[in-house]
Protein backbone atom coordinates (compact mmCIF):
# COMPACT_ATOMS: atom_id res chain seq x y z
CA UNK A 1 0.00 0.00 0.00
CA UNK A 2 1.16 3.59 -1.04
CA UNK A 3 1.09 5.78 1.92
CA UNK A 4 0.64 9.53 0.94
CA UNK A 5 3.03 12.02 2.59
CA UNK A 6 1.20 14.14 4.94
CA UNK A 7 0.79 17.69 4.25
CA UNK A 8 1.64 20.36 6.15
CA UNK A 9 -0.90 21.22 8.96
CA UNK A 10 -0.19 24.97 9.13
CA UNK A 11 0.81 26.26 5.39
CA UNK A 12 -1.36 23.26 3.53
CA UNK A 13 1.24 23.13 1.09
CA UNK A 14 5.01 21.47 1.54
CA UNK A 15 5.02 17.56 2.79
CA UNK A 16 5.26 17.70 6.96
CA UNK A 17 8.39 16.58 8.16
CA UNK A 18 9.04 14.05 10.96
CA UNK A 19 9.50 16.48 13.81
CA UNK A 20 9.25 16.93 17.51
CA UNK A 21 5.82 18.52 19.09
CA UNK A 22 8.72 19.59 21.33
CA UNK A 23 10.83 22.83 20.49
CA UNK A 24 14.10 21.47 19.72
CA UNK A 25 15.58 23.76 21.61
CA UNK A 26 14.07 22.22 25.33
CA UNK A 27 14.21 18.45 24.02
CA UNK A 28 18.02 19.08 23.26
CA UNK A 29 18.21 20.65 26.91
CA UNK A 30 16.51 18.21 28.49
CA UNK A 31 18.31 15.32 27.24
CA UNK A 32 21.30 16.74 28.23
CA UNK A 33 20.82 17.57 31.92
CA UNK A 34 17.99 14.30 32.51
CA UNK A 35 19.73 10.96 32.94
CA UNK A 36 15.88 9.99 32.30
CA UNK A 37 13.45 12.79 30.70
CA UNK A 38 9.89 12.43 30.34
CA UNK A 39 9.25 13.75 27.17
CA UNK A 40 5.73 13.35 26.03
CA UNK A 41 2.25 14.05 24.94
CA UNK A 42 -1.37 13.34 26.53
CA UNK A 43 -2.71 11.06 24.37
CA UNK A 44 0.90 8.78 25.17
CA UNK A 45 1.05 9.11 28.58
CA UNK A 46 2.89 5.96 29.27
CA UNK A 47 5.72 6.60 26.56
CA UNK A 48 8.43 7.42 27.47
CA UNK A 49 10.32 9.08 24.51
CA UNK A 50 13.66 9.93 24.56
CA UNK A 51 14.02 11.85 21.88
CA UNK A 52 11.15 14.23 22.36
CA UNK A 53 7.22 13.07 20.44
CA UNK A 54 7.52 13.07 17.11
CA UNK A 55 5.00 14.12 14.71
CA UNK A 56 4.25 14.64 10.95
CA UNK A 57 2.91 18.37 11.77
CA UNK A 58 5.28 21.17 9.75
CA UNK A 59 7.12 21.65 6.39
CA UNK A 60 10.47 22.40 6.63
CA UNK A 61 9.52 26.08 5.84
CA UNK A 62 6.61 26.43 8.27
CA UNK A 63 9.59 25.38 10.88
CA UNK A 64 11.96 27.61 9.72
CA UNK A 65 9.20 30.30 10.02
CA UNK A 66 8.28 29.72 13.93
CA UNK A 67 12.38 28.94 14.69
CA UNK A 68 13.21 32.54 13.05
CA UNK A 69 10.25 34.29 14.94
CA UNK A 70 9.62 32.91 17.95
CA UNK A 71 11.59 29.84 19.36
CA UNK A 72 14.97 31.47 18.28
CA UNK A 73 14.61 34.21 20.75
CA UNK A 74 12.55 32.67 23.23
CA UNK A 75 15.42 29.90 23.95
CA UNK A 76 17.80 32.24 23.73
CA UNK A 77 16.91 35.44 25.57
CA UNK A 78 14.47 33.66 28.45
CA UNK A 79 15.05 29.54 28.37
CA UNK A 80 18.78 29.60 28.82
CA UNK A 81 19.42 32.45 30.80
CA UNK A 82 16.48 31.77 33.49
CA UNK A 83 16.99 27.83 33.33
CA UNK A 84 20.63 29.40 34.96
CA UNK A 85 19.52 32.24 37.32
CA UNK A 86 15.73 32.66 37.93
CA UNK A 87 16.76 35.63 39.70
CA UNK A 88 17.15 37.44 36.29
CA UNK A 89 14.85 40.24 34.48
CA UNK A 90 14.18 40.15 30.77
CA UNK A 91 12.29 42.40 28.70
CA UNK A 92 10.51 40.78 25.37
CA UNK A 93 8.49 41.85 22.11
CA UNK A 94 6.13 40.61 19.99
CA UNK A 95 8.57 37.05 19.42
CA UNK A 96 7.19 36.35 23.09
CA UNK A 97 3.17 35.96 21.72
CA UNK A 98 4.83 34.40 18.83
CA UNK A 99 6.39 31.68 20.48
CA UNK A 100 2.89 31.29 22.63
CA UNK A 101 1.22 31.21 19.93
CA UNK A 102 2.78 28.71 18.33
CA UNK A 103 2.73 26.42 21.17
CA UNK A 104 -0.91 26.53 21.83
CA UNK A 105 -1.59 25.76 17.63
CA UNK A 106 1.00 22.70 18.44
CA UNK A 107 -0.71 21.40 21.24
CA UNK A 108 -4.21 21.75 19.74
CA UNK A 109 -3.27 20.16 16.50
CA UNK A 110 -1.35 17.42 18.11
CA UNK A 111 -4.18 16.91 21.26
CA UNK A 112 -7.91 17.64 19.41
CA UNK A 113 -9.05 14.44 18.48
CA UNK A 114 -8.69 13.17 21.99
CA UNK A 115 -11.53 15.86 23.13
CA UNK A 116 -13.16 14.86 19.90
CA UNK A 117 -13.92 11.47 21.39
CA UNK A 118 -14.23 12.72 25.31
CA UNK A 119 -15.85 16.46 24.74
CA UNK A 120 -17.34 16.54 21.50
CA UNK A 121 -19.38 19.83 22.64
CA UNK A 122 -15.94 21.47 23.06
CA UNK A 123 -13.55 20.37 19.78
CA UNK A 124 -15.38 23.52 17.59
CA UNK A 125 -14.10 26.17 20.08
CA UNK A 126 -11.01 24.68 19.82
CA UNK A 127 -11.35 24.28 15.39
CA UNK A 128 -11.77 27.88 15.49
CA UNK A 129 -9.34 28.93 17.61
CA UNK A 130 -6.81 26.50 15.82
CA UNK A 131 -8.04 28.39 12.36
CA UNK A 132 -7.31 31.58 14.03
CA UNK A 133 -3.81 31.06 15.13
CA UNK A 134 -2.70 29.22 12.06
CA UNK A 135 -3.63 32.35 10.27
CA UNK A 136 -1.76 34.57 12.50
CA UNK A 137 1.00 32.31 12.38
CA UNK A 138 1.37 32.69 8.99
CA UNK A 139 0.98 36.92 8.77
CA UNK A 140 -2.77 36.63 7.86
CA UNK A 141 -3.51 39.11 10.63
CA UNK A 142 -1.75 40.44 14.07
CA UNK A 143 -4.63 39.94 16.36
CA UNK A 144 -4.51 37.96 19.69
CA UNK A 145 -7.72 39.12 21.14
CA UNK A 146 -9.95 37.71 21.45
CA UNK A 147 -7.54 34.80 23.02
CA UNK A 148 -5.34 35.66 26.02
CA UNK A 149 -1.70 33.81 26.55
CA UNK A 150 -0.55 33.05 29.64
CA UNK A 151 3.08 32.30 31.29
CA UNK A 152 3.70 31.45 34.48
CA UNK A 153 7.57 30.89 35.69
CA UNK A 154 7.91 27.55 37.50
CA UNK A 155 10.72 28.59 40.62
CA UNK A 156 13.35 25.69 41.62
CA UNK A 157 13.76 27.09 45.17
CA UNK A 158 11.66 25.42 47.50
CA UNK A 159 10.72 28.11 49.30
CA UNK A 160 8.76 29.80 47.12
CA UNK A 161 6.42 26.68 46.28
CA UNK A 162 3.35 26.65 47.48
CA UNK A 163 3.27 24.55 51.24
CA UNK A 164 1.85 21.03 49.71
CA UNK A 165 3.07 19.69 46.35
CA UNK A 166 1.87 16.72 44.64
CA UNK A 167 4.53 13.90 44.55
CA UNK A 168 6.68 14.30 41.90
CA UNK A 169 6.46 17.41 41.63
CA UNK A 170 9.82 18.97 41.02
CA UNK A 171 11.37 16.27 38.41
CA UNK A 172 7.50 17.39 36.13
CA UNK A 173 8.49 20.66 36.53
CA UNK A 174 11.94 20.97 35.78
CA UNK A 175 13.02 18.07 33.20
CA UNK A 176 9.40 17.49 31.10
CA UNK A 177 8.03 18.67 28.33
CA UNK A 178 4.37 18.09 28.73
CA UNK A 179 1.39 19.08 26.41
CA UNK A 180 -2.45 18.67 26.58
CA UNK A 181 -5.88 20.49 26.15
CA UNK A 182 -6.94 20.93 30.02
CA UNK A 183 -10.94 21.03 30.00
CA UNK A 184 -13.71 20.58 31.92
CA UNK A 185 -17.00 20.61 30.62
CA UNK A 186 -17.34 24.50 29.63
CA UNK A 187 -13.73 25.34 29.77
CA UNK A 188 -11.16 24.23 27.43
CA UNK A 189 -7.26 25.65 27.85
CA UNK A 190 -4.36 24.95 25.63
CA UNK A 191 -1.72 23.63 28.43
CA UNK A 192 1.88 23.20 27.45
CA UNK A 193 4.88 22.89 30.19
CA UNK A 194 8.50 23.50 28.85
CA UNK A 195 11.02 23.13 32.02
CA UNK A 196 10.63 25.64 34.23
CA UNK A 197 7.88 27.50 32.22
CA UNK A 198 4.24 26.95 31.71
CA UNK A 199 2.14 28.29 28.67
CA UNK A 200 -1.38 28.27 29.27
CA UNK A 201 -3.69 29.85 26.32
CA UNK A 202 -7.25 30.48 26.49
CA UNK A 203 -9.83 28.48 23.62
CA UNK A 204 -13.21 28.95 25.48
CA UNK A 205 -14.21 30.96 26.93
CA UNK A 206 -12.06 33.76 26.06
CA UNK A 207 -11.22 35.86 28.83
CA UNK A 208 -8.98 34.34 32.34
CA UNK A 209 -9.40 35.24 35.21
CA UNK A 210 -7.33 34.03 38.49
CA UNK A 211 -3.87 34.23 36.63
CA UNK A 212 -1.66 37.82 37.83
CA UNK A 213 0.99 39.39 36.02
CA UNK A 214 0.99 36.56 33.80
CA UNK A 215 -0.60 37.90 30.43
CA UNK A 216 1.76 37.67 27.60
CA UNK A 217 1.66 41.29 26.04
CA UNK A 218 2.83 42.62 22.53
CA UNK A 219 5.98 43.69 24.56
CA UNK A 220 6.60 43.82 28.30
CA UNK A 221 9.30 42.25 30.94
CA UNK A 222 9.86 39.11 32.99
CA UNK A 223 11.27 38.80 36.14
CA UNK A 224 11.08 39.03 39.98
CA UNK A 225 9.46 42.48 40.50
CA UNK A 226 6.74 41.29 38.33
CA UNK A 227 5.59 37.42 40.29
CA UNK A 228 3.26 36.11 38.36
CA UNK A 229 0.38 34.67 40.75
CA UNK A 230 -2.16 31.82 39.92
CA UNK A 231 -5.59 31.62 41.92
CA UNK A 232 -7.58 29.98 39.36
CA UNK A 233 -8.49 26.67 40.78
CA UNK A 234 -9.35 25.40 37.21
CA UNK A 235 -5.81 25.41 36.61
CA UNK A 236 -4.93 24.23 40.46
CA UNK A 237 -7.21 21.47 40.30
CA UNK A 238 -5.64 20.26 36.39
CA UNK A 239 -2.09 20.86 37.36
CA UNK A 240 -2.11 18.80 40.33
CA UNK A 241 -4.00 15.62 38.43
CA UNK A 242 -1.54 15.99 35.78
CA UNK A 243 1.66 16.11 37.80
CA UNK A 244 0.57 12.77 39.28
CA UNK A 245 -1.07 11.52 36.19
CA UNK A 246 2.54 11.83 34.51
CA UNK A 247 4.93 11.29 37.98
CA UNK A 248 2.65 8.72 39.71
CA UNK A 249 2.41 5.80 37.38
CA UNK A 250 3.33 2.78 37.91
CA UNK A 251 6.61 1.45 36.29
CA UNK A 252 7.44 -2.08 35.41
CA UNK A 253 10.10 -4.17 36.85
CA UNK A 254 11.74 -4.46 33.63
CA UNK A 255 11.52 -0.45 32.96
CA UNK A 256 13.16 0.11 36.51
CA UNK A 257 16.20 -2.21 35.66
CA UNK A 258 16.33 -0.28 32.04
CA UNK A 259 16.14 2.98 34.33
CA UNK A 260 18.65 2.10 36.84
CA UNK A 261 21.20 0.79 34.38
CA UNK A 262 20.81 4.70 32.43
CA UNK A 263 21.15 6.14 35.33
CA UNK A 264 24.11 4.50 36.16
CA UNK A 265 25.41 4.93 32.69
CA UNK A 266 24.86 8.65 33.52
CA UNK A 267 27.05 8.91 36.21
CA UNK A 268 29.86 6.91 34.90
CA UNK A 269 30.13 9.71 31.76
CA UNK A 270 29.23 12.83 33.53
CA UNK A 271 30.53 15.34 35.56
CA UNK A 272 30.01 15.55 39.44
CA UNK A 273 28.37 18.72 39.04
CA UNK A 274 26.58 18.00 35.87
CA UNK A 275 25.51 14.65 37.74
CA UNK A 276 24.02 17.22 40.88
CA UNK A 277 22.31 19.23 38.32
CA UNK A 278 20.73 15.95 36.72
CA UNK A 279 19.37 14.47 40.10
CA UNK A 280 18.65 18.06 41.86
CA UNK A 281 14.46 18.12 41.65
CA UNK A 282 14.63 14.35 42.21
CA UNK A 283 16.17 15.17 45.39
CA UNK A 284 14.12 18.04 45.73
CA UNK A 285 10.85 15.89 45.26
CA UNK A 286 11.99 13.48 48.36
CA UNK A 287 13.20 16.52 50.58
CA UNK A 288 9.67 17.61 50.14
CA UNK A 289 7.74 14.32 50.37
CA UNK A 290 10.02 13.69 53.87
CA UNK A 291 9.13 17.08 55.39
CA UNK A 292 5.60 17.57 54.27
CA UNK A 293 4.11 14.43 53.00
CA UNK A 294 0.88 15.81 51.57
CA UNK A 295 0.08 15.24 48.26
CA UNK A 296 -2.57 18.01 47.77
CA UNK A 297 -2.06 21.35 45.96
CA UNK A 298 -3.62 24.17 47.25
CA UNK A 299 -5.71 26.54 45.01
CA UNK A 300 -2.11 28.69 43.49
ZN1 LIG B 1 4.14 24.51 5.94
Amino acid sequence: MIQKTPICKLCGKGPAVLSHVIPKFAATWIKKVAPSPYLRAADKPNLRKEDGIKERLLCVECENMFSKLGEHKFAERIFQPFRTDLKLKSDYGGWLLYFAVSLAWRTSVVNIQALRQNKPHLAPHVDDAIQYWAAYLKGEHNKIQPYEHHLFLLGEDLQNTPSSLPKGFFAYTQRAFDCCLARNDQIVRAYTLLPGFVFWSTIHPCKQKGWRNTKILPKGRLGPDVPGKITDPLFGDFFEWRVEEISGKPISERQRQKMKQTFEDYVKSHSPEEVRLAFKPHLQDQLWQKKNGRKILPPL
